[in-house]
């Protein structure tokens, strides 16, 4: 996959997306990260991206020409279709499965908007889908076409040393992920659970179905109320937690 950001940032999201998990797995070929800057493709003797916005108002819109002059320069460059993606506190609120989803594309190519927004007839001629990752506003689209970049490309085959590693976490089958603990056993007098010393792996992989449960269902009650937890297994664990409540009650 590749993935080309159209930005006025190049280089610190560049820096970013080549360090660690990411940077290794576009040494070893597995994805393509590129940035662009977009006021590279200006024909003003300014390299200005922005002018005031139609109809009055407060701060500057990124005109569409420059934009336009980048994206087709990457369209011409793609293998094959691009998916291109405008980063918008107007768009769908991104979550795990439109990076499922985003990985079935072989070019994406992210738009990052500063200012107030980039002109509309831009977005309506040449974007495919606005994504917004969460309802709040920044002041440019480099840290949510990152955190997308980052999302979709940790999916990729090759990029995680397993699918085990993003298949086990939160979000990816409906519930959050179970606590995790390192060395050393006892920290600030805070023992590691024994169970996880024990080297039993079916009761290990148990109890973290149940802790990722009680986690999904005490911090998440929406995603809770998703689940089918109609298999013995579940319906063993959810009993478990029950006679545990009732006893706490108790005391
Ligand atoms: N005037 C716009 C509005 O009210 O919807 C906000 C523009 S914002 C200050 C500048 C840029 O930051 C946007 O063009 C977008 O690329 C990016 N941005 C800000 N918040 C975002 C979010 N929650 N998700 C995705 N992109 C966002």
């Amino acid at each position: 996959m590749r993935i080309d950001i159209m930005t006025l940032f190049p280089d610190t999201v560049g820096d970013l997306m080549n360090e660690s998990i990411l940077g290794r797995a576009q040494e070893r070929g597995y994805i393509r990260i590129e940035t662009h800057q977009i006021r590279d493709y200006t024909v003003n003797r300014q390299n200005q991206v922005d002018d005031y916005p139609y109809g009055g108002g407060q701060g500057a819109v990124m005109t569409a020409d420059p934009l336009y002059r980048c994206w087709c320069e990457l369209c011409e460059q793609a293998a094959g279709p691009v998916h291109t993606i405008y980063l918008s506190p107007c768009g769908t609120v991104f979550n795990q499965a439109h990076a499922r989803r985003l990985t079935n594309y072989e070019n994406l190519i992210l738009v990052c908007g500063h200012y107030e927004g980039i002109d509309q007839r831009f977005i309506d001629e040449c974007v495919d889908e606005e994504i917004s990752i969460g309802d709040f506003v920044l002041t440019g689209g480099e840290i949510p076409a990152m955190a997308v970049a980052d999302a979709v490309a940790r999916l990729i085959p090759g990029v995680l040393s397993e699918s085990a590693c993003f298949e086990d976490e939160s979000h990816w089958s409906g519930t959050l992920e179970y606590p995790q603990y390192s060395r050393p056993e006892v920290w600030h007098g805070l023992q590691v659970p024994s169970i996880l010393l024990s080297g039993h792996h079916e009761k290990v992989r148990l109890w973290r179905r149940k802790q990722s449960l009680l986690r999904t269902r005490d911090r998440r009650p929406d995603m809770y109320k998703k689940l089918d937890l109609s298999s013995k297994e579940d319906r063993k664990i959810l009993r478990e937690i029950a006679d545990e409540e009732a006893g706490e009650d108790d005391i």
